[in-house]
């Protein structure tokens, strides 16, 4: 055989089991099959062998024999001509990175469903898809960016082939009932898929999904020559938020209050974050799927693969993403302003934006940022928000200079797409594109655990941000009519748990962490009155600052209080004002 053969069957879809069937043939004795541990874009491990409930080989004649040799490999003894490999997965995992099965819908990634024959990782690889004879799935039918064999029709079950295991685990396949709708860009074909029976309004989607395209292409100056379809796979469901990345799709999960309601014309907060993270994987089209740091080509899928540089693909990808919704003229400026106030003030707020530099952050992001705790604000920084102002920084000391990113993003993307980007791509760059000074200053920003000087930097895109103090624990910034001051705090997130109230996340060095108080403990009473969600405010604003108040509470079954010093926030939050109207059209208007 010169191709590696897998067919998935739904065997039963109440137990959420798959039944892989693999057929290759050895080209020596002990070949080894092993299943990837994690999946590119997604930087935990994930140990997707763990799904695997029975795994059997056998040849023309019988069984032969299969060790496994750890978590996610396993060896065949003998040299057949061909052996078949059968085994069952466990497909239960709501996620885009995984797989999952119910009677409304099928969620493959091969990553985590297709063991790869070493050694033959570079072999065609077909996949065949049998269609389930169930009711629910008479009407099933599949959206992937795998190619169809010539005898499978459009959107048909029967055969899909890769040209190697990594374009295999780099497609993810939509099955089930889904709307379907169909543009162009340059050309090349751009498919929506939205699972289930929604009531949505399909054209408006993909119109505003249109414009976000032309947009995002328009940054680049052109789509990737290798590029001759895309897919948008939204699969629908009652809550839930993701994406993933590939080469030529993504898979994204939403929420169905997430889509476009039939009749209406505004875009609400969940459309245009939806919009957004639709426009943040289609970036990703050039930057991490093909652009991508040095140090993944090739990928190492069996265990970690650390680098420095998720700040520069998943920040920067952040920044173009809400970017790209004002540049085409989805959101007004205004709108786009209020979102980066959002964005400042949650990195702002945070003490760990003093304690973690973006450079650790993307090196650690397999142990920190993908398993964060409640000490989390104390300590982890996000590479995708800070790398995001990161990258407004830069834009706003480039458009100081007659530049912007989109060129700096250009520059690299011409010069480094065949060899992938080492740590220093981007000071390498500014420095050849003649700008030392800010070269220098990138370095200071990626390697400091510091605040960055958004103050400093923001009035060349003719934006003035001020800081205040935050008023509640949900608030992220913005303009407001009360003053500020007089806004009692406990500095402490909290959230409701068996109807009490528990401090999810304590500050480091606000009131509660001062007063003695930790992360768990359950509020009861302050000065002698039960404290609920619904009253804590109410109850705060009848003191004032530097008022001592004695709190009640559980710490797991001990009785215990403390003594509070109430004050206004130490964390800040972000105001950000358009002081020069000419600079920020200039900046947000859109790409040529
Ligand atoms: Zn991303």
């Amino acid at each position: 055989m010169k191709s590696v053969k897998y067919q998935f069957e739904l065997v039963d879809i109440t137990a959420h089991m798959l039944r892989v069937t693999l057929q290759f043939s050895p080209r020596q004795p002990g070949t080894v099959l092993s299943l990837p541990a994690w999946i590119p874009g997604s930087y935990m491990i994930r140990d997707f062998a763990r799904n695997i409930t029975a795994i059997r080989a056998f040849d023309a004649f019988g069984a032969v024999t299969l060790t496994q040799l750890d978590k996610q490999r396993w060896q065949l003894e003998g040299n057949s001509d061909v052996v078949t490999v059968e085994y069952y997965v466990y497909a239960y995992d709501l996620s885009v990175r995984a797989a999952y099965i119910d009677d409304e819908v099928a969620i493959l990634n091969p990553a985590c469903l297709c063991l790869a024959v070493e050694g033959q990782q570079a072999l065609p690889h077909q996949l065949n898809l049998v269609k389930p004879t169930l009711p629910c799935c008479k009407d099933w039918r599949v959206a992937t960016a795998l190619p169809r064999h010539n005898t499978t029709k459009a959107l048909g079950f029967g055969r899909y082939q890769a040209a190697n295991y990594d374009v295999l685990i780099d497609s993810p396949l939509l099955l089930g009932r889904f709307n379907l709708s169909q543009f162009m860009i340059d050309e090349v074909p751009h498919y929506l898929v939205v699972s289930g029976d929604n009531r949505t309004d399909l054209p408006r989607f993909t119109d505003d999904l249109t414009r976000l395209c032309q947009q995002q292409k328009a940054v680049f100056g052109a789509l990737p020559d290798d590029l001759t379809q895309y897919w948008f796979l939204l699969w629908v469901t009652e809550d839930g938020y993701g994406g993933l990345e590939h080469n030529d799709s993504t898979l994204l999960l939403c929420s169905r209050f997430d889509l476009p309601a039939p009749g209406a014309t505004e875009i609400d907060d969940n459309y245009q974050n939806l919009l957004a993270l639709c426009s943040h994987e289609y970036f990703h089209t050039w930057w991490v799927k093909r652009l991508k740091p040095a140090c993944f080509h090739p990928y190492q899928l069996h265990a970690e693969q650390y680098t420095s540089q998720l700040w520069l693909y998943e920040g920067f990808t952040s920044y173009f993403d809400d970017l790209a919704l004002a540049k085409a003229g989805l959101i007004t400026a205004e709108r786009y302003i209020s979102n980066l106030e959002k964005t400042i003030s949650r990195v702002n707020r945070n003490p760990s934006d003093s304690v973690q530099s973006l450079l650790d952050s993307s090196f650690t992001a397999w142990t920190k940022f993908y398993k964060q705790d409640e000490n989390a604000p104390n300590a982890v920084v996000s590479y995708y928000a800070k790398g995001a102002l990161l990258a407004l920084c830069l834009e706003a000391q480039l458009h100081a200079n007659g530049s912007s990113l989109q060129q700096l993003v250009r520059w690299l993307w011409q010069h480094y797409l065949s060899t992938g980007t080492a740590d220093n791509a981007l000071e390498l760059s500014l420095t050849q594109l003649g700008f030392t000074e800010l070269a220098a200053l990138l370095t200071q920003w990626l390697s400091q655990a510091a605040p960055l000087p958004l103050q400093q930097t923001l009035p060349a895109l003719g934006l003035e941000l001020v800081y205040r103090p935050m008023q509640h624990m949900d608030d992220n910034g913005g303009s407001t009519n009360n003053s500020g001051n007089n806004s009692i705090f406990i500095d402490a997130q909290t959230k409701v748990v068996n109807g009490l109230l528990q401090l999810s996340q304590v500050y480091q060095g606000g009131n509660a962490h001062n007063a003695g108080l930790m992360a768990g403990d359950q509020l009861l009473a302050i000065d002698g009155v039960k404290v609920s969600a619904n009253n804590l405010s109410k109850l705060l604003s009848r003191y004032s600052v530097g008022n001592q108040v004695q709190v009640h509470f559980y710490r797991k079954d001990r009785l215990l209080s403390a003594n509070l010093t109430l004050n206004t926030a130490t964390q800040q939050v972000a105001v950000l004002t358009i002081k020069d109207e000419l600079l920020c059209n200039a900046w947000l208007a859109a790409s040529d």
